[in-house]
Order: structure tokens, then sequence, then C-alpha cells
């Protein structure tokens, strides 16, 4: 079964023309990334007049893929529209919430029992709006999508940071937060800052024990956490060819560390062999017969810092693997230099665990590579030193790495096999070797190794590498170990060198073919019921926010002036209260707790002006919005950086948050903020938000000629009883005006149906 096989073969069918046109409008050669963004725009507007890095556009991608904990409330926010479907093709996998201790078998089991009624709502609001759902157990999400859905030339936009995976098969895909699937899903257009390009060549072919991974991680090591920030990354040249479909994936997944958009690879024989083996021959065919719309022009490649932002290279056949780390991916430290860094600074470096697999590193040739130097050690009577874990990224993968032996071959060597989920990855890990604030070192193939991801625990060094890597030091059990010098003593006392990994891109017997994880939407919607129990600790049905009928917002309290810098983190905190992502009522009891009060330079304590009394601020709030009066949060600069996170503009207005008023907004969340019915105002004189007083009421005036571009009053009633009114702008167009007004975009759409 090809999904999407119709939408497919109409894309390719109208591509051609589309890129002549885009070409004609553009009078220069293209970037294989500009192809994709040009010949996805949700309405034509004058492609060459769009400005890369400033601009905003509207794109109409080909897919959304949402995990199981960013889904809850995306598919909460979709029922409040009433539709009857999904604007466009949709999937959900449940990987997230399943958490790794004793093996796949038993975790699993627990997973079920533990989130039962989230996976229950999932299945069931995924059949009745026609989404896709992958049941626990099927895999990680990208590797699920990389398998099953990701086309070359589409565009598409998941519910989690390391979308980009599907760039190694040739489709654009983007991170996004619940609200921009929300808006996909329910026909809106999705708004992205036109991007920047870095393109990187890629020269000589990888040998010995350099693999994709080390590719990735020299790039992080060299754009930092921040250096790909608001652009795609486009690779290119001999090299790139060389590289399997699966290698080219786990670069562009872990393209996110450099703050990438995206990154993306063009159509070649390694992709089409890897559709084939995927049991999607006829999409590899389509693809092939469009190949030069599906990579970029050959003038763009022959003169790249012409046409990119910015340009590098990398020479493959001279690339050294490499270990980054701790607390950060962008340490990159060459294999060779570990012992004098590590001594330097005085890392621990004996390894307590080692973990391969995750969304990142758990390809057919990871595997395959990562058990040639495992059945190697073995024949060379090598034990394991640090405890070793496998997590496999979908159950096709674990399935055929069983087939092939591999599985066999790490349980005789004494590894644990997790199930195919995130597991350890995102802290979902019951450690059995550690325990409280213990040193420690650990190394895994996974993308991420801040401070506390993988179990909580500050004093865990992480470190990321090769599958091949990780288990060659897990032998050795010392982070030091470089396999392509160093030798081990094996159990009979005798000096071994470990053999260079070997593998194969792809398996002999075909991947396809299993699919029982999967379930279709219901062809029977009416017999398909959404259940939520009123009790539940963990979900909530959304109900429609009330619409706007006053003329103006009087007398509103400050709730709180927030000072200085202000993100989504301080907003809506993540960590423990992520349980309660599909209750709004119980994570509206994070609101604001991560803020400065500007007027006790305190976090999470502000005045109640009915009792006069300090209080926390979700407390503070819910007293306003008992006693039916609205609130006004007041902050400075760049309010809401951070994640795109939908729960910082909901539990506002859930609060009863009339009005948000700031020095200026971080774009994103200002959006969030309309969409959800907020109204979001900046000062005109930066100098005003000094004027606010802690004991002020508010009055925001002027609504009733709500218009583009026209300012709103501010009157600041004191409580000596003196007032001033002052000038606050908004930057809402005539839609956000008629979200505002309809209470919250949702409720525009259903009312427009
Ligand atoms: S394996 Fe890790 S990086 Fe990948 S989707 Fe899961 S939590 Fe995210």
């Amino acid at each position: 079964m090809i999904f999407d096989i119709e939408i497919i073969r109409s894309f390719y069918q109208t591509l051609p023309r589309k890129i002549k046109e885009i070409k004609k409008l553009m009078e220069r050669p293209l970037t294989l990334s500009e192809k994709i963004l040009f010949s996805h725009l949700y309405k034509i507007s004058p492609v060459s007049k769009v400005r890369r890095g400033t601009d905003y556009v509207d794109f109409k991608p080909d897919r959304i893929a949402m995990q199981d904990a960013t889904a809850q409330m995306a598919l909460l926010q979709l029922m409040v529209t009433e539709k009857n479907h999904v604007s466009v093709p949709a999937t959900v996998h449940c990987d997230h919430l399943i958490t790794g201790q004793i093996g796949a078998e038993a975790d699993l089991i627990s997973a079920l029992e533990i989130n039962k009624e989230v996976y229950q709502f999932l299945a069931s609001v995924c059949s009745k709006f026609d989404i896709g759902f992958w049941k626990p157990g099927a895999g990680i999400i990208h590797q699920v999508i990389l398998e099953n859905y990701a086309f070359p030339g589409g565009l598409m936009i998941g519910t989690d940071s390391h979308t980009p995976t599907a760039g190694g098969l040739g489709m654009l895909a983007i991170g996004v937060g619940g609200a921009d699937a929300v808006d996909v899903m329910t026909g809106m257009g999705w708004e992205l800052r036109f991007p920047e390009f870095i393109g990187i060549k890629l020269t000589g072919r990888l040998n010995g024990w350099a693999s994709p991974k080390d590719i990735i991680l020299k790039i992080t090591g060299m754009l930092t956490v921040k250096g790909g920030t608001g652009a795609v990354i486009e690779y290119f040249g001999e090299g790139a060819e060389s590289l399997s479909c699966t290698g080219k994936a786990t670069i562009c997944n872990m393209g996110a560390e450099t703050g990438a958009t995206s990154s993306i690879f063009g159509f070649d024989k390694s992709i089409s062999d890897y559709l084939s083996a995927t049991g999607r021959n006829e999409v590899a065919e389509l693809a092939s017969n469009n190949r030069d719309d599906l990579t970029g022009d050959p003038e763009v490649y022959a003169n790249p810092e012409k046409y990119f932002d910015q340009y590098y290279e990398i020479d493959l056949s001279e690339l050294e693997p490499y270990i980054n780390g701790p607390f950060t991916p962008d340490r990159a430290i060459p294999v060779s230099q570990m012992k004098e860094e590590a001594r330097r600074n005085g890392w621990p470096v004996r390894i307590d665990t080692g973990l391969i697999g995750s969304c990142t590193n758990s390809s057919y040739e990871d595997i395959s590579r990562a058990a040639s130097v495992i059945k190697k050690a073995l024949s060379d009577k090598l034990v394991l030193r640090s405890e070793f874990i496998v997590i496999p990224g979908s159950e096709r993968i674990r399935a055929i790495s069983e087939s092939a032996g591999f599985v066999g071959l790490f349980r005789k060597a004494g590894a644990k096999v997790f199930a195919n989920a995130c597991g350890p990855c995102i802290g979902q890990w019951n450690r059995s070797n550690n325990s409280g604030l213990k040193v420690n070192t650990i190394i895994h193939s996974f993308n991420r190794n801040f401070s506390k991801r993988a179990d909580g625990n500050p004093n865990t060094y992480a470190f990321v590498a090769s599958p091949e890597l990780v288990t060659a030091l897990s032998f050795a059990g010392d982070l030091t170990f470089n396999p392509l010098n160093d030798l081990i003593v094996n159990s009979e006392g005798k000096i071994v060198k470990l053999a260079e990994p070997e593998g194969q891109a792809l398996p002999i017997i075909s991947y396809s073919g299993l699919m029982a994880d999967y379930q279709e939407p219901s062809s029977d919607k009416s017999k398909v019921e959404v259940r939520v129990s009123p009790d539940s600790e963990r979900l909530q049905l959304l109900k429609p926010f009330r619409e706007f009928r006053e003329q103006d917002f009087l007398n509103m309290p400050v709730l709180i002036k927030a000072k200085g810098k202000c993100t989504t983190d301080h907003i809506s905190m993540a960590g423990e209260w992520l349980k309660y992502r599909g209750h709004l009522e119980n994570i509206s009891e994070n609101y604001m707790t991560g803020a400065v009060n500007s007027f006790n330079d305190k976090i999470n304590l502000v005045i109640n002006q009915l009792t006069k009394k300090y209080d926390h601020v979700p407390s503070v709030a819910r007293a306003y919005k008992t006693a039916r009066i609205g609130s006004v949060v007041i902050g400075e600069e760049n309010f809401g950086e951070g994640s795109s996170r939908e729960h910082a503009a909901m539990e506002p207005r859930f609060l009863n948050v009339k009005a948000v008023i700031v020095k200026s907004f971080a774009r994103i969340h200002e959006t969030n903020l309309k969409k959800q019915g907020v109204l979001t105002l900046t000062f005109s004189d930066m100098g005003d938000y000094d004027r606010i007083l802690e004991n002020d009421r508010i009055d925001v005036t002027g609504l009733k000629d709500f218009a583009p571009g026209k300012p709103l009053n501010m009157t600041l009633n004191h409580a000596d009883g003196k007032s001033e009114t002052i000038k606050v702008i908004h930057s809402c167009n005539e839609v956000q005006i008629e979200w505002f007004k309809s209470g919250s975009a949702l409720n525009f759409i259903r009312k427009s149906m």
C-alpha cells in the first residue's frame, strides 16, 4: 500500500509546469529549497519580490505529522471547529509516552495501561477526522514518515523539532507548533518567514569508522546551536550522492541542532533505492521522471556562493569520527582528541551506558554497522563494559533486524532492546544503574544531549556519536577509547583491535508489508465516539471561547508586569507540566510562573487587587476570572520568544486575560495570541511601560472602531485617583480582527463553514 498515491501522482503531474512558471518569474536558476517552497505557495504571490529572512509567506503543505504529546491539544482544537475531516492528509504517532525500563514488551504493556485514556482519545479523534493513527509500538514519528509517507519535492510540517528527517528523502519537512498544525488541518495557509539558504557541498567518500552521523556532528560544531537559525541547509555534490537515503535522513534530523528551519538533499539513486525497498516503486519512478525539478539547478551548484547565503565544503574522505558534548550537541570533538579534552576538562571517562537507535540513527545501515562491531567483538572474546541499550526506530526496523539476526546478536552481547519509541532520548527512561545526582557519563547516538534531557540528572555527562562508535566505546567502557588506533584487552587477557564496521544501506529482503500497528480512519464516522472523562486529569474537551460582545475593556487589574526576558518557557513552563498538554485548565496552573514581577523582582508572586494580598499568578488570575473580571498582562521586549507553544497563548485566554501589552512581541507568540482571541498591543512610546503601577486599573478603548492600522487608547487609572491616557498600537489585519471579534480563529473558521 502506498499512502496518498493519488495526491503524489497529481503532484508530479503539475510540478514541471509550476517550476517552469517560477523560473520565468524569478529569471534565475533556483536552489532545490526554493523550488519546493515556491511550488507550495498558499496563494499566488509575486515570488520574485519575496525577501529571504524577512518576508512572511503562506504555504500549503502536502502533509502534517503529529506525535502523541503535541497532538493532544492540536486535536482538541480541531474538534472546536466542528469540521468533518482534515483539509490536508495527517497522521498521529504514539512514540513519546512510552517509558524504557525493562524491555520492549513489558514497557509497551505498561505504557498502554498508563496512557490508556490518551491513546483512546487520539485513536478516536483520528478515526473521526480522517487522520492516520500509528499505535504505540509502531515506531518513532520521523522513522515512520520516512518509511511510508515522505516523497521527493513534497512539503510537510510536523509538531516535532526533528520533522526535517524527511529531508533525507528529498522532502522539505519543517517542525512547527500545534497552532500551525491546526491552521493547516482546518484549511488555512501556513505562515513561515521565508528562510535563508545554506549550501553545503560534500565531496569525497566516507570510509572506515566515519559515518553520516559524523558529517552532522562536524557541521553542528561548525555552525553551533544557533548558526542555522532561520535557514534551510541544502546538501549537494558527489559526496551527497554517495550517502544512503537513511544516512541523509540522519543528517537532516540532527540539522535541527543548528537551529535550522530544515535540511534537504536532492533526489538521487539512493533515494530511489530506498523508496523501492520500502514498497514505493511507483513513487521512485514518478520522481525519476521529474529528476531535474527535484534537485537544485546545475548553475546553482556550479556557483554556490552566488545563490546561497552561506556556503561550506566538506571532504568526506578526510572526515574523522566525532564525539559531541557534554551538555550541548555543538561541542564537536574529533575522536582522536577526546583523551586530551577529557583530561583537560576533568570529565568522567568511564561510560555507564551506551545507547543506540532513536529517530536519528536506527536505520538498517546503522543497526547493521553496530551489529558488525558486536559480532567481531564477541568472536574476539570481548565483553561489553558498559550497559548497552538499543532503541529501534520502528517496528519495520526491529522486525527486519530480528530476521537478519542483529537483535539476537545484541541480546547475546547482553544488550537490552527497548520499545520502538523515544524512551531515553526524551528522558522516558528509568535508569537502573544510576540514581540521584551521581556524576556519570553516557554516550548515545541520539541528537540532543542538553543537561538533564536523558535522565533528569544534571550530573550526567551525555555525549553524542555514531551508533558504531557508541558500540565500540561500550566495549571499552571508556570515553577516551579511539577504535581507530587503540587496543582492548579481552576476557582471556589478550590484546585485540576492533575491526572497522561494515553494513548495508538496505536489507536484502523487502522492508514493506508490516502494517499491523496502523489504524485507518473509520469509514463510518457516525459510529466513532470521542470520549473524554470529565474526571480526567490529562484531557479536557475545549469549550469555544466567548465572542467579543463588549464595546471596550474597562477597569482591568494588572495581572503581572513582567520584567526583562519573558519566553514561552517563562509563560508556560515545560517539564512536569507536559503531562497536562491535553488539559487546558490544569496546564493553566503554570501560567507566567516563570516570569519576574517587575514590582517586587519575584517570580510567581503578584498582588491580588481584590484581597490586597500577594499570591501565585495563576491563583490571582483564577480569582479575577471567578469574579468575572478581565485582566491585563504587561511585558517588555520580544515577549514570547522561544518555541511556538500554543499553550502559552491559550492559557491567558482561558484565564480571562483580555489584553497583553508589551514593548514588542516575538512574532509567532503574537500571532498565537491573536488566534486565541487575546488583544495584542504594543506601546507607541516604550517609556509608557514605566507608567504602569502595581494597583492600576486599565481601560482599553476604541474597540468599537477596531480597524487595521488604527491605534487604540489605554487609560491607566492609578490607585491615587489620578489617570493618564496613552496610545497603544496593534498589528491586526482585517481577518485577525475577525478572529478577535469571534472569540478566536477557530470560532471564526466554525462560523465561516
Ligand atoms: S527519538 Fe528523541 S528526538 Fe526523536 S522524536 Fe523522539 S524524543 Fe524527539
